[in-house]
């Protein structure tokens, strides 16, 4: 057996980034930038109002002055504002020249043409100066996995398209007699599939394209057939069969089809039989076939693999510290994820039933807390390692 994290490694050995392809704007949410962005203008293009109020050269409380024009956002005043004058201004609207201030209307009172300037004057000129968010030629570097501000940056900077990684192929097989698709009328010894669309969604999250494969029964031609539908994907997913039970027949088949086999079992719980190597042009994982083993090893191995061949750096899933809101036992000699929810005071609680086949468990869960082989038991109070869910 070996560790997690050589596990890891070894998956990421055999990870080569994706291509990139350009999107526009719309589209480049939850992508991964492939090259820098440079902008393209300086914002704001020109010293503007940061609100409504009178343009004018110096703010003199007591003062009356004449209106002699407007600058709106979109239509600026053309003119010299000298003293004893004013511009009525809004809010991103180009500040004429000659003001140097300012001042908001509720710091003025208007008669007719003339304001005057009251004693309750708020400080600052209210002037957003030429650049002063960013300037031409400042840098967003690449890679970078893409949020809503990251493209209101762009689209600011006049940037409409950027070049992102592709999105990562992935097919997801699933492997087992006793299995039907969700909507379908089980036989009686039958299960529904369901970590294939657990898998799905954490795939269509992290930024995959994710399809899903016609179940493979449990025979070898059943899944050479399913096997050879992959077509273009860059990673293949098998779920169960991974043991070495009578009925695995994964890693035969793959192995008859030309698997190179990296490794095949890992020291963690849940989720021990483990397999990956590459299928021709493709990775292949291997994930084992209990519902919450399939999810653990997808946020431990396969979220990493999907970040790095869209080019972002080779890491495992982030992890926190966290207190402990109650004690838990000592672990084994596996790296133990065990599942376990945060309460409002921060602290997180174990469940106590951790049977790899509990789904309701890990929908209820919120983090996974981290244990080291061999950890010893440990108090409330105590500082744990978590990962985020
Ligand atoms: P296996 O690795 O094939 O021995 O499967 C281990 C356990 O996981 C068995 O109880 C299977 O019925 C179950 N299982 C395997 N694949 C899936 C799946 N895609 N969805 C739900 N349960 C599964
Ligand atoms: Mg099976």
């Amino acid at each position: 057996m070996i560790s997690v994290s050589e596990a890891l490694e070894r998956l990421f050995s055999l990870t080569a980034p994706l291509p990139a392809e350009t999107v526009p704007l719309h589209r480049a949410v939850g992508r991964v930038l492939a090259e820098p962005v440079t902008a393209r203008r300086d914002q704001p293009p020109f010293d503007a109002s940061a609100m409504d109020g009178y343009g004018v050269t110096k703010a003199m409380p007591g003062k009356r002055l004449k209106v002699i024009g407007e600058s709106a956002a979109g239509s600026s005043f053309h003119g010299t504002v000298g003293d004893g004058e004013a511009v009525r201004i809004f809010t991103g609207a180009p500040v004429p020249e000659g003001v140097a201030t300012v001042v908001i209307q509720e710091d003025v009172e208007r008669d007719g043409d003339t304001i005057l300037i009251t004693d309750r004057l708020g400080g600052g000129n209210n002037i957003r100066p030429l650049g002063g968010d960013f300037r031409v030629g400042e840098t967003i570097p690449a890679p970078r996995l893409l949020g809503p501000q990251d493209i209101a940056l762009l689209a600011a900077m006049n940037v409409p398209t950027v070049s992102v990684s592709r999105r990562p192929r992935v097919a997801l097989i699933s492997t087992g007699d006793e299995l039907v698709m969700p909507g379908e009328t089980p036989g009686p010894d039958q299960i529904i599939v369901s970590n294939t669309f657990g898998l799905h969604a954490m795939l269509t999250q992290a930024g995959a394209e994710p399809r899903i494969l016609p179940i493979a029964r449990d025979t070898e031609a059943a899944l050479s057939t399913v096997l050879g539908l992959v077509d273009d994907a860059d990673l293949v997913i098998t779920i169960g069969g991974a043991s070495v039970g009578d009925h695995d027949l994964v890693a035969r088949v793959a192995q008859k089809l030309g698997l190179e086999r990296a490794f095949h079992k890992v020291a963690m719980r849940p989720g021990k039989p483990l397999m990956s190597g590459r299928l021709g042009n493709a990775m292949m994982i291997g994930l084992p076939g209990n519902p919450v083993s399939a999810m653990v090893c997808g946020e431990i191995f396969v979220k990493p693999v999907i970040r790095a061949l869209q080019g972002l750096p080779a890491a495992p899933a982030p992890r926190d510290a966290a207190e402990l809101a109650a004690e838990i036992p000592a672990n084994g000699p596996r790296e133990h994820y065990m599942r376990a929810r945060t309460g409002p005071d921060g602290r997180v609680t174990v469940f106590g039933r951790q049977d790899s086949s509990l789904l309701s468990v890990l929908g209820a869960s919120d983090v996974l807390v981290v244990r080291p082989p061999n950890d010893e038991a440990h108090a409330a109070g105590d500082t744990v390692e978590i990962v985020r869910l």
